[in-house]
């Protein structure tokens, strides 16, 4: 990658933080013994091991004890579906929304053919759900629900606590996956109806290969790798020690950056969302204007393809993306914008910039320097860009009957 980009795409992964990279150091020259062995240097790593524990459950208002470490945010959010069902056995309903990252998705959709029956709720334009349609969806046989905290594509919200006190009501267990929202939105799990909740290193400027499932204590837990008896038995495998410890260092510092930080991310954004909507016609903001991560604008540039505005943006450093990192490359317009109803004008030309806490004022300036000419560029060339009815609703409905 280019050194000195300009890096706008923080939702699909961030820079790890120098002070996790000093943490970790150690870890990966001396302290490499293994925390499971009985001997002092292996219990050297053992205090460290705790030590960042302890750090990251202060970010989520947890207990150490309610911490298990995973590999990533997929393996989080599939440990705990599979928890979950194992947990309820006669239980065969699910219940998780049409906007889920893959991670989720994929699971349910395969779990469909093994017998259950999944519930994926729909979502209004601004990429918000119907908590009645969830309340509607809710019976006796429903075991978990699963809905992300904020949209990685959107930065849309959902209002978890108020959905979580209707799924308690129903006995049924409640997953989210956080990943977005962790170090975005203080999170105290104390006061919280979440049972299981994923959250990803990479995500927070931690390394990649590294994240943890918060399970609260009390909630039947069955692991999805077995082997030794790690993490108090819920997941099997010699520790994953320096990401470990850089997770917990990461921990630490989004504790102590989350309020000046995000507060800083939000002004910057919207000064870049109200001056691209300023400068540039036919533009348009997707999701909750509102209920929105502060680190995310999603902007529809009618007319054209985001792909094509991206690759523009690359020439001048500036890195962006189209729909999420799992989709692209794909050229299907994204499930999410998708599960929106927006207009096909729209789906195919929008971009996500996801700000951090290393953005710059001059970052931001030159993108909206950049951005007015790229789009008029486009659009010159741009087969639909006089607005043919007739073609455009030809599209729609192809695209529907997909
Ligand atoms: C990135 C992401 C994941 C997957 O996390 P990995 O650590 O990359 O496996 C899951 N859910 C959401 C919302 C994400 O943004």
């Amino acid at each position: 990658m280019e050194k000195n980009c300009i890096y706008l795409d923080n939702n699909a992964t961030t820079k790890v933080d120098p002070q996790v990279v000093e943490a970790m150091l150690p870890y990966l020259t001396d302290f490499y013994g293994n925390p499971s062995s009985m001997h002092t240097f292996g219990g050297q790593l053992a205090k460290g091991v705790k030590t960042a524990r302890e750090q990251l459950a202060a970010l989520l208002g947890a207990d150490e004890s309610e911490i298990v470490y995973t590999s990533c945010g997929t393996e989080g959010d599939n440990a705990a579906i599979r928890a979950a069902l194992l947990a309820q056995p006669e239980k065969r309903h699910i219940i998780t929304t049409q906007v889920e990252h893959p991670a989720v998705l994929n699971v349910c959709k395969q779990l469909e053919t093994q017998g259950y029956n999944v519930t994926y709720l729909s979502v209004n334009n601004q990429g918000q759900l119907d908590l009645n349609e969830l309340e509607a969806s809710l019976t006796g046989n429903t075991a978990l629900v699963t809905i992300m905290y904020a949209n990685n594509e959107t930065g849309t919200v959902f209002p978890i606590e108020q959905i979580g006190l209707r799924v308690k009501e129903h006995g049924a267990l409640f997953h989210v996956d956080a990943v977005q929202a962790v170090g975005k939105i203080p999170m105290n799990m104390k006061n919280s109806t979440v049972d299981m909740l994923t959250l990803s290193g990479h995500k927070l400027h931690a390394p990649k290969g590294i994240g943890a499932l918060y399970v609260r204590r009390g909630v039947r837990f069955r692991p999805l790798l077995l082997g030794g008896h790690q993490e108090r038995g819920r997941r099997a495998g010699t520790e994953n020690v320096p990401g470990i410890i850089g997770l917990g260092k990461a921990a630490e510092l989004e504790l102590l950056h989350l309020e000046e930080a995000t507060k800083r991310e939000r002004r910057l954004r919207d000064r870049l969302e109200q001056t691209l909507l300023a400068t540039i016609p036919d533009c348009v903001v997707n999701g909750d204007p509102t209920q929105r991560l502060p680190n995310t604008t999603n902007i529809g540039f009618k007319y054209i393809e985001g792909e094509a505005i991206l690759l523009l943006l690359n020439k001048f450093g500036i890195c962006a993306s189209s729909g999420s990192a799992c989709t692209s490359g794909s050229l299907e317009p994204s499930h999410v914008l998708r599960a929106m109803g927006l207009p096909y004008t729209t789906l195919h030309g929008s971009i996500r910039f996801s700000l951090s806490r290393y953005t710059t004022e001059a970052e931001i300036d030159k993108v909206i320097e950049v951005m007015p000419g790229i789009v008029e560029r486009l659009r010159a060339l741009s087969p639909f860009k006089n607005d043919d009815a007739g073609w455009l609703q030809g599209q729609e409905q192809a695209l529907a009957h997909r």
